[in-house]
């Protein structure tokens, strides 16, 4: 298995999706996000900005103790980094990793990388790669950032939806009570539908 190929599957496959949330963690929302998991014994992963993870690492921590892993998510979340120097992109994911795994404690593990805006180059996965982060897409995107409504985000996802999904969601970069407002409809449409909770694949 190449470890530097995009990963668009869930580690358990059968019909199992894996939640992912970006660009917290944010003391408005990942609590929230994480009590709406909890309630239905989902897991999710939450790709994290660097800086972000510094400034609360409380919430990284109780990500980790939840049993929800970490992706490094960048530093400055620069949506254009395959178009930057590739020491400008080492930087933006070695440093993310540091500040994030320095906020989550020794013995939590970072799993995954995403690149800002999904904006990959294969140079940029080799970097993930070789820091031990498998680099991670989606095939639900939620745009939950654009705050069109709780039923419009959940179309999006259900647009997509299919056993195997990775579903992209944000717990952080602005208001994201439309987010909290449509997991907690996702989370009772997918109890109802026997989707069961994954990881994306390593
Ligand atoms: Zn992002």
């Amino acid at each position: 298995m190449n470890n530097a190929l995009l990963q668009f599957g869930t580690q358990d496959g059968g019909r199992s999706v894996a939640l992912t949330f970006d660009d917290g963690p944010d003391p408005r929302w990942t609590p929230k996000v994480l009590a709406l998991l909890a309630q239905h014994h989902a897991k999710a992963t939450f790709c994290e900005i660097g800086p972000n993870a510094q400034r609360y690492p409380y919430l990284t921590k109780s990500i980790v103790a939840a049993g929800d892993r970490l992706c490094d998510h960048s530093v400055h979340h620069n949506e254009r980094q395959s178009r930057m120097p590739l020491d400008y992109n080492i930087h933006e994911i070695a440093d993310a990793q540091r500040e994030i795994s320095d906020a989550a404690g020794p013995s939590a593990k970072l799993w995954y990388y995403r690149a800002p805006g999904g904006d990959f180059k294969p140079a940029i996965r080799n970097i993930a790669a070789q820091h031990g982060l498998r680099p991670i897409g989606w095939s639900d995107d939620s745009d939950d950032w654009k705050r069109r409504g709780v039923p419009g985000i959940l179309q999006n996802i259900n647009r997509n939806l299919h056993p195997g999904s990775i579903i992209l969601m944000h717990d952080g970069g602005g208001d994201r009570s439309q987010t909290v407002a449509a997991l907690a409809k996702l989370l009772d449409q997918l109890d109802a539908q026997g989707y069961t909770y994954s990881f994306p694949a390593r």
